[in-house]
């Protein structure tokens, strides 16, 4: 890394950090602050609830303070609209916490276990103990939702943290270092902004849990930096998660539904839906139902309405516009919107239609890589096992949207597929519901996030065993004719 790289780095890094000089070195500063951090686990390992529970009570007050400055942020970035940063950025983060201060208590109790027959004569439980120190690299789609959630779920379970935000949106991680440097000593938690050397760098460290949240490509490399020192992983990535639209389906609700997922916050959201794949006798009334709702949501000229937003930056627009030609190129055909602007990092909300069956289209970029960004190719279908074969040959995805009137036919689906969450009839919400885990299944992701689930990623679960009064020594060695027969014993009666 060359040195004006580092200067360029320390700069953007909080300055608590680097002792009143910002010329020292990333790596230092990262060796140091790791070093505060595994000296402060070492502490944490005995800290109560009612502790941990005061540091998430400072942590809500600093969030809420900062909430218009949070807004003001998403708004430089990106255009996000206040009411998307108010709901889907803020209240996600203060339901996690207020989650959390609820049911903590209950969380980190040891779970007591029965004895099985093998083990009669014992008493055990499982305690959830901190992990120690985790590293957090958080992707810059919802920044300050998907740092500060996990970061929730760290501190509950009593770890350290490191959080390294995106370099794609820089107001929000300024805010971020903000309410962090307020709420917190930099031995709990600490940021480091910056661009990928910076997670490079990070990555070197032997962290106890790495969270991370980004693409399934970038998730493999973590998942190599972690094999490094075996440090365990939490993988929220993405991919292309399909909406099916049978032919029960009430189009009036559905597509209110299917454009506020793929719109909002201009497509970019790893749950959004990717694609639907509907019954081929409801193709154009989907087309016209989307057409009015898009039409009703952001008016005439989207492009001038405060509340659509803009893709992050102009290299994801081109990447986007990209999707589209290549969806075009392949007979796709552009029914709603096609609008593209790159300089101003415009798409109006776009919807391209598939004919059916059409292989070409199939295999263009549009249906193949994860959009992203607000297109939605329809493509349909005649028989479910068509369904079932198009989510089959494709990647596990993050979620599967299922709108059915038909009962056994959306368990049809669900028994026949595999995705991280699903929902049926609605899209999107199970990201807000603190009762669910939330995470993908292979490459869309390993481990969950949200109250509980979180909790216990960055817990480990230790298994404490006390003797009372069990037979086991009857097995100690010499291996006489007696320790024979109570082992023949044991393996007929007590396995
Ligand atoms: P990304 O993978 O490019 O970057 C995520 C983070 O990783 C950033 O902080 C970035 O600086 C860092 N990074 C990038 N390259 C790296 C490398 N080689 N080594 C180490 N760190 C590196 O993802 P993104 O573009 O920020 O976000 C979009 C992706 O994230 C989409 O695939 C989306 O589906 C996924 N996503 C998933 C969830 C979820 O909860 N499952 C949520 C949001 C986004």
């Amino acid at each position: 890394m060359s040195e004006n790289k580092n200067l360029e780095i320390a700069d953007k890094a909080p300055k608590k950090v680097v002792e009143n000089t910002i010329e020292v070195k990333v790596e230092e500063r990262i060796g140091k602050i790791f070093q505060l951090q595994t000296e402060q686990s070492l502490v944490l390992r005995s800290s109560t609830v009612a502790e941990r529970k005061l540091v998430l009570q400072k942590f809500l007050s600093v969030i809420e303070k900062y909430t218009s400055e949070i807004v003001e942020a998403g708004q430089k970035d990106f255009n996000k609209p206040e009411t998307e940063t108010l709901i889907a950025e803020v209240f996600p983060v203060v339901h996690e916490i207020k989650h959390a201060l609820k049911h903590l208590s209950s969380w980190a109790k040891p779970k007591k276990v029965s004895s099985t027959k093998a083990t009669f004569g014992t008493k055990s439980k499982v305690v959830y103990e901190p992990k120690g120190v985790s590293l957090i690299i958080s992707p810059w789609n919802y920044p300050v939702n998907l740092t500060f959630g996990p970061l929730v779920s760290a501190l509950a379970a009593g770890c350290t943290a490191i959080i390294k935000p995106s370099e794609f949106t820089p107001h929000m991680s300024k805010v971020i270092s903000k309410i962090v440097d307020e709420a917190f000593d930099e031995k709990l938690v600490a940021v480091f902004e910056g661009e990928v050397d910076v997670s490079l760098a990070l990555l070197e460290c032997p962290f106890d849990h790495i969270f991370f949240t980004g693409s399934p490509q970038v998730g493999k490399s973590i998942m190599v930096a972690a094999a490094k020192h075996l440090s365990s992983v939490t993988l929220e990535l993405g991919g292309k998660s399909p909406v099916v639209v049978d032919e029960t389906t009430d189009l009036e609700k559905t597509a209110g539904k299917i454009a506020w997922g793929k719109f909002a916050n201009n497509g970019q959201t790893c749950i959004a839906p990717d694609y639907v794949i509907v019954h081929e006798s409801k193709v154009d009334e989907l087309v016209t139902t989307l057409k009015q709702t898009i039409s009703n949501a952001y008016g005439a000229s989207p492009k001038t309405n405060d509340d659509y937003g803009r893709i992050v930056n102009r290299a994801h627009t081109n990447r986007i516009k990209d999707l589209i030609d290549d969806g075009i190129k392949n007979e796709g055909l552009v029914v709603v919107g096609g609008e593209i602007d790159v300089k101003d990092r415009y798409i109006s909300p776009t919807v391209v239609v598939g004919k059916y069956g059409d292989k070409k289209f199939l295999n263009s970029k549009l249906m193949t890589e994860e959009i992203f960004g607000p297109v939605l190719p329809i493509i349909s279908y005649r028989e479910i096992g068509e369904v079932i074969n198009q989510i089959n040959s494709m990647p596990k995805p993050l979620a599967l949207y299922m709108y059915s009137e038909n009962k056994s036919l959306t368990d049809y689906v669900l028994q026949r597929t595999s995705s991280g969450g699903a929902c049926i009839n609605t899209n999107m919400v199970q990201f807000l519901h603190g009762n669910l885990p939330f995470g993908g299944v292979n490459n869309s992701g390993i481990g969950n996030a949200h109250g509980e689930f979180g909790f216990k990623a960055f817990s480990h679960e230790r298994a404490v065993l006390e003797d009372k009064f069990t037979s086991n020594h009857m097995l100690y060695p010499p291996y006489t004719k007696r320790v024979k027969s109570f082992v023949k014993f044991v393996n007929k009666y007590l396995a």
